[in-house]
């Protein structure tokens, strides 16, 4: 007996958590277009576009700007393999998960890692960083997360960058969640190296992680003692594809770059500023509906990311059932929370394609009906005035940043 398979039909889901992010359809159309080879003159001129459009949504002058293939992690992963020898000592700044990831990945490339810790929810402070670099005899790399998708907060990085550079360190810095979201300036800030990924604010599906090398990093990444302990990752290596000899090293995702190529595209049709702020605008009035129903954000004030908020359950509310509810009733995707605030936060974005004044007012009532149902007796009117009123009057505002 052969089994019998449906045909793939993936329901159309709303993308509110901690991404994949809703894709846009000239996106999902680029994904269907016919298969070239990876060495095709026209796939060789979508290089050369992607990484252009690349420099231009980073905001950098880098050469070395290209994405590579594999996820967000592959980004981390890629920075910290040929940015990292054994023994050398890094400094990992953790506050959320991803720092802590990225702690691991260092001290797999055998560095000596050192941590400056700050609660989850709040931001690193840079008085801290400045602390620890002391303590060490010759830092070489500091690495950043610069939006904690696992928190909510958004780090600023400027006088972290100057803090590195004076104890003769490298900024390694983590823009998965904030590239397309919020203001990235790597060449402003002077960060040495930098990856992100395409699914979070750039709305395209998992499988690329673009990266940007300075000067500097690429310094160090070129005039290693030892060899990278990644072949797939090493940069001395991909350079020889993304770069100007075209040398064959692993087939490139020809279709991922098709949809990457598709997104930036939009993100510069749409305007770096004008894109930020929407995004700022879809999380005020999303944080002011939710305030109208007693719920908070469990980030540090002041520094709470656009794209991804973190709110505290309230008490007596079963995490999971909300979610389950969340998706079943309404189609919507929200997150849980991770390690420590998990079981007490959900993480609900609005990223790219998914930062949406329509998603956030169907959300506040999903959420209010629902909690309802919990006995919660939620004004659901009131959170969708709440955040009406801030589109009203917001309506013309520019970015913050
Ligand atoms: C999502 C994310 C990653 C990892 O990306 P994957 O695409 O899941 O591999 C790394 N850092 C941050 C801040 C993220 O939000």
């Amino acid at each position: 007996m052969t089994a019998t398979y449906a045909p793939l039909n993936p329901t159309p889901r709303i993308l509110l958590g901690p991404g994949p992010s809703n894709v846009p359809p000239a996106v999902y159309r680029a994904m269907s277009a016919p298969l070239v080879g990876h060495l095709d003159p026209e796939f060789v001129a979508l290089m050369e576009e992607v990484k252009q459009m690349l420099r231009e949504v980073m905001l950098t002058k880098n050469a070395t700007t290209f994405p590579v293939s594999g996820t967000g992690s592959a980004g981390m992963e890629f920075c910290c393999v040929n940015l990292i020898e054994p023994s050398d000592e890094v400094l990992i700044c953790v506050n959320g998960v991803f720092g802590a990831r990225m702690t691991d990945v260092a001290q797999r490339c055998g560095a000596q890692v050192a941590t400056v810790q700050a609660p989850w929810g709040r931001i690193i402070e840079p008085e801290a960083v400045a602390t620890a670099l002391k303590e060490m005899k010759a830092p070489k790399l500091v690495g950043i997360v610069h939006a904690e998708t696992s928190t909510g907060v958004r780090q600023p990085m400027e006088e972290i960058a100057r803090i590195a550079h004076d104890h003769g360190a490298l900024l390694l810095m983590d823009c998965v969640t904030s590239l397309g979201g919020c203001p990235v300036r790597v060449d402003d800030w002077q960060v040495d190296a930098a990856y992100s990924g395409t699914q979070k604010c750039l709305s395209c599906p998992p499988g690329l992680a673009p990266v940007t090398f300075g000067a500097r990093a690429l310094e160090k990444a070129t005039k290693r003692r030892t060899k990278a302990q990644s072949w797939y990752l090493d940069l001395n290596l991909l350079a020889g594809y993304w770069g100007q000899d075209r040398v064959y090293h692993h087939t490139a995702p020809v279709t991922m770059n098709y949809a990457l190529r598709e997104a930036l595209r939009l993100v510069l049709e749409e305007g770096l500023e004008k894109r930020w702020a929407r995004h700022e605008q879809n999380h005020y009035a999303l944080k002011a509906g939710l305030e109208a129903i007693g719920l908070k954000l469990a980030s540090q004030e002041g520094h709470q990311l656009w794209q991804l908020n973190s709110v505290t359950i309230p008490a007596g509310v079963d995490d999971a059932t909300v979610r389950r509810r969340l998706l079943q009733r309404y189609n919507i995707e929200i997150g849980g929370g991770l390690g420590e605030w998990k079981g007490k936060t959900w993480r609900v974005g609005l990223m790219g394609e998914s930062s949406r004044e329509e998603n956030v007012m169907l959300f506040l009532a999903a959420l209010g009906n629902i909690l309802n149902d919990f006995g919660c007796r939620i004004d659901t009117g009131a959170a969708l005035s709440a955040a009406s009123a801030v589109y009203r009057q917001r309506g013309e505002k520019r970015c913050e940043a």
